[in-house]
This record gives structure tokens, C-alpha cells and sequence, in this order.
């Protein structure tokens, strides 16, 4: 296999993300919630940081770069928002490539939780690291962007191949399938909601997740069909996400 993901619980609700190109033996880190953590996790695999893929700002992803940076020398690339609260080496923008080793990660613009957010997509393993972008069954909150940017982002995401393993930043998935069924009867998300009830019980992880299972059932991603009298597509998504912004479920 080209790529390993080792995936890892973080702070109350964040997932950590560390991948090792075989080929090479390099190894990076998605975003960094908490450096201690990872640092732990790296000792334990034996593994060396090499470098850093920030998704956004936001302290829960970026809040560690200065102390893995100072621990590791790893390399920190990610948008230029970053530079609000973290050091960083690159500043990428939409379609700009990194490499980690063999691994290709092409960088996708996917703001909207943030301005700057970006996403990661390495086409060839068929995986992508989202952020805060798009969770199981749910996407970010718009703290800085339009319903508009964020409709755009997602989908962009739901064009990448149905089979693309999507790591999302949150375990946020039960509480998203509250809300789903709460706006969506379709007997697939019934029945999808039923297992990750039953999988959070057993304190397994619902991430990653599949490109498929969000476009089947994913009530953001389904808009358009959950609200077929909006203006727009954009205006469907907007009216879903405001929804779930009062939801008290
Ligand atoms: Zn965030
Ligand atoms: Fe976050």
C-alpha cells in the first residue's frame, strides 16, 4: 500500500491524522489539534514527522504547529490564514501540489468554514482530508463564508470519485444523524443512522467515510432535492444549514 493513515482521537472531539508514504517513509501530519498527542502517537509508531498539511486556522488545527515544529523541524504548509496563530513555510492556494514522498496531495479551495480553508486530495490512493469542510452526514458552520463559497466547496468534494475515503476532522456523525432524519425520511439514511447509533455505542469511530454514503445520504449535500422549491441550490443549502444551526436535538 502507497499510504498508511493511522487516525487517532484528539482533544474532546477531533480526530488526528498521520500519514507515512511507504515508499519513502515520510511522514505528515493532518492539521495539528494537539501536539502532545501527536508527538505520543509518532513515538509509538516510531515514526518521524516530516511535514505539516494545515486545513485552517482554527486553534483545533493548527493550534500545535509551533510546538511540533520546534520538537520535529517538520516543514508547515497550509493556507495563508494560518499565519493568524501559526507559524507556516508555504502558503498553498487551490491547485497547488504537495508532495510527501511518492504522495501527491493536490490542494483543493474549500472555504467557507473558513475563507481560506483548503482541502487535500491525493488521487491516486483515493483519499481526501477535509477539515472541517465536510463531516459524516454534515459540514462546518459558516463562520466566515457565504452559503454560496460553502454550497460551491461541498460540491466540489461530492465530484471527487464516488469511492474516495473522506477523513473528516470531527467525530461529530450522531448528533449530525439527529438532524438528518430530522429534515430526511429516505430509508438509507434510516438505515445508515442506525448503524452509526449502534457504532458510537460500541465507541467506534464513524470516520472516514466515502464520497458515495455522503452524496446518498449526507442532508447537505442533498439539498437541492430536500428543498426543491429554493431559488438555487446555493439558496437549498443555506436554508438546510440554518436549520441545523437551531437544531435542538
Ligand atoms: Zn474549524
Ligand atoms: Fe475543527
Amino acid at each position: 500500500m502507497p499510504i498508511t493513515v493511522h487516525q487517532f482521537p484528539c482533544l474532546s472531539d477531533n480526530y488526528g491524522f498521520l500519514v507515512r508514504d511507504e515508499a519513502s517513509g515520510q511522514v505528515a501530519t493532518i492539521d495539528t489539534p494537539d501536539a502532545e498527542a501527536i508527538l505520543a502517537e509518532l513515538g509509538r509508531l516510531g515514526w518521524t514527522l516530516d511535514l505539516i498539511l494545515n486545513t485552517h486556522w482554527h486553534p483545533d488545527h493548527a493550534g500545535g504547529n509551533e510546538t511540533l515544529k520546534a520538537a520535529t523541524g517538520a516543514t508547515i504548509v497550509g493556507p495563508r490564514e494560518v499565519t493568524r496563530i501559526a507559524p507556516l513555510d508555504r502558503a498553498l492556494e487551490d491547485g497547488d501540489t504537495v508532495m510527501l514522498g511518492q504522495t501527491r496531495f493536490e490542494v483543493l479551495d474549500t472555504g467557507g468554514h473558513t475563507l481560506g480553508h483548503i482541502s487535500y486530495h491525493d488521487a491516486a490512493d483515493g483519499i481526501a482530508f477535509v477539515g472541517d469542510t465536510l463531516f459524516a452526514l454534515g459540514c462546518g458552520r459558516l463562520f466566515e463564508g457565504t452559503a454560496e463559497q460553502m454550497w460551491a466547496s461541498l460540491s466540489r468534494l461530492a465530484s471527487l470519485p464516488d469511492q474516495t475515503t473522506v477523513y473528516c476532522a470531527h467525530e461529530y456523525t450522531a448528533s449530525n444523524a439527529r438532524f438528518a432524519l430530522s429534515v430526511d425520511d429516505a430509508p438509507t439514511l434510516k438505515a445508515r443512522a442506525d448503524a452509526i447509533f449502534a457504532a458510537r455505542e460500541r465507541g467506534e469511530p464513524t470516520v472516514p467515510t466515502t464520497i458515495a454514503a455522503e452524496k446518498a445520504t449526507n442532508p447537505f449535500l442533498r439539498a437541492p432535492l430536500l428543498r426543491p422549491d429554493a431559488a438555487s441550490a446555493a439558496e437549498a443549502f443555506a436554508e438546510i444549514r440554518a436549520a441545523k444551526d437551531t437544531f435542538k436535538g
